[in-house]
């Protein structure tokens, strides 16, 4: 099936049902099916068969219709972040040898003084009319060259860039069938209710996107906003009885805040039943919150690009064990959906028993196809079908997943390893930290130095100097003393990607150039 057949399935619903919601209005599934049939023709045109199609845009109902007719069309999207800089922009484009260029006239404009330096780019179709050397509506319409080679299940259909958390993004290759994978995988982990109203408010170019696949091919309406924003999340929830929304952590408080600030704060998110997140560690007091405030069920959901979304899932009854009592149940990713084989290795790529810390490797149909013409990085990321994720983590005797860190930020201090999360989820804890990372920072002493930077919530009246003092308190009691931080810094705010996740890197960089007392805002 591809990816248009999956999204579309007339026995899902009928034409007549919503598709795809927005401020500006409704596109029936009918609108839908006939935006793609327009742009599998436009696509044609302006590339080859196997062409890339980069887009670069906000999140609009055509850009999901770009995202299931190129593939129709056997081209490939590649969907751009529009968070990156115009020369970010070309060293993807160029890695990618994409041939064409759709965007709206903002992006294009922004990227206007850069694009000619894209060695294989030949056109610029415009999203919004008179933007563009094309526009998006004439290609439409214009007769399309007869599909020679129709596309396969295993043809590149999207190629999705990982969010750089850890170092520069890697082009991951997802085809129809590793994406149609990971959507029974999570229709059968976390099914949506027959009545269910999604609301989207990740980025389309993220690989989260598998889950507009997934409400569509069920028949089910997609809110889709422009960008995360929690004033107009809110409101569109409101206005279209939104019942489920999928969500980073930092989106949650950033929406937990905005309906505190609201005087009617029990009518904001009223009809939402379900959150379900992922993307980044939760840390559990804003679970607990989250469970107080708004009474919904959660569902959580392990996966990463190379996964064509997630493969591990945490349901609301452990949720509700966890709430209850069973804490270490909150901090865990959860059980492997159907279909997915889960092992933990150690360095020498041997079994590690139950209970034992090691990389986590997913073997499963949803397996990208690779990184985007770098076979090296393919083959030392995939090995006889195992996925090897660079995460630490755990799996209990229940089967239960917990990630422990991602390696790559694992702090090595006077010899013992700290796992970052850990210490962040002890510090998340204070009442007047909103938002914490803790990083190891070069130190003559230690190797690496644990370093809390925090960002206090505003308006709790706590001044800084008391929090650091408490914050280094409270990890002292619930910490072994290796763990505690030897720094902590307040900021006004931390580096984070468009996928919600704090850069690291970013902040490693940062605390470099300060000396080792700094604590200053900023
Ligand atoms: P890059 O690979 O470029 O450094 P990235 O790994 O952040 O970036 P993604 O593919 O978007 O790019 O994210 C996948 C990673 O996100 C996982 O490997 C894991 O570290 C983290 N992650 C995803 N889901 C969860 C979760 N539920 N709990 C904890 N961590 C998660
Ligand atoms: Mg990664």
């Amino acid at each position: 099936m591809l990816l248009h057949e999956l999204a579309l399935d007339p026995a899902a619903a009928p034409d007549s049902a919503p598709a795809l919601v927005t401020m500006d209005g409704t596109w029936s599934r009918g609108d839908l099916r006939a935006a793609v049939a327009d742009l599998a023709r436009a696509a044609s045109t302006v590339t080859r068969p196997g062409g890339r199609v980069a887009i670069v845009s906000d999140s609009r109902p055509e850009v999901v219709a770009l995202l299931l007719a190129v593939p129709a069309a056997g081209r490939v999207a590649v969907p751009i972040n529009v968070r990156l800089t115009p020369d970010e922009v070309v060293g993807q484009l160029d890695r990618t040898g994409v041939e064409a260029v759709v965007g709206t006239e903002e992006e294009l404009d922004r990227l206007a003084g850069v694009l000619p330096e894209a060695a294989t780019l030949v056109t610029r179709v415009g999203l919004d009319p008179g933007a563009g050397d094309i526009s998006l509506e004439s290609l439409a319409a214009a007769p399309a060259p007869a599909l020679t080679d129709p596309p396969g299940p295993d043809d590149p259909a999207w190629i999705i860039a990982t969010s750089g958390t850890t170092g520069t993004a890697k082009g991951a290759v997802l085809t129809a069938r590793s994406l149609g994978a990971a959507v029974a995988t999570t229709a059968a982990a976390r099914p949506l209710a027959e009545d269910e109203v999604y609301l989207y408010p990740f980025p389309l170019y993220h690989v989260s996107v598998y889950n507009v696949l997934h409400a569509l091919s069920r028949g089910r309406p997609v809110v889709l906003p422009r960008r995360f924003d929690a004033a107009t999340i809110c409101a569109l929830a409101e206005a279209h009885r939104v019942t489920a929304m999928s969500l980073a952590p930092t989106m949650l408080r950033l929406l937990l805040d905005h309906r505190a600030a609201q005087d009617d704060s029990a009518t904001v998110l009223a009809d939402l039943r379900t959150v379900a997140y992922g993307a980044a560690p939760m840390p559990p007091a804003l679970l607990a919150e989250a469970d107080e405030a708004l009474g919904v069920a959660f569902a959580q959901g392990y996966g990463m690009t190379e996964l064509s979304g997630n493969a591990v899932f945490l349901g609301p009854d452990d949720h509700r064990r966890g709430l209850a009592g069973e804490t270490h149940l909150l901090g865990a990713a959860g059980r492997p959906g159907p279909g997915v084989e889960l092992r933990i290795v150690d360095d020498r790529g041997g079994s590690v028993a139950p209970g034992g810390r090691g990389e986590v490797c997913v073997r499963a149909a949803q397996v990208c196809a690779g990184y985007w013409r770098d076979p090296t990085a393919t083959q030392a990321a995939i090995r006889d079908g195992w996925m090897h994720t660079g995460d630490v983590g755990v799996i209990d005797g229940e089967g239960v997943l917990t990630i422990v860190d991602r390696a790559k930020d694992i702090i090595v201090t006077g010899g013992e390893n700290v796992a970052s999360r850990e210490v962040e989820d002890v510090i998340g804890q204070h009442p007047a930290v909103s938002r914490v990372a803790v990083v190891g920072v070069p130190d003559d002493r230690w190797g690496e130095a644990v370093c809390a930077v925090l960002v206090l919530r505003p308006g709790t009246g706590h001044d800084a100097a008391t929090v650091r003092a408490e914050v280094l308190e409270v990890a002292r009691t619930r910490l072994a003393g290796f763990k505690v931080p030897k720094r902590v810094v307040l900021a006004d705010d931390l580096p984070v990607n468009a996928g919600g996740k704090v850069v690291k890197a970013d902040l490693r960089r940062q605390l470099a150039g300060r000396p080792a007392g700094a604590s200053g805002s900023g």
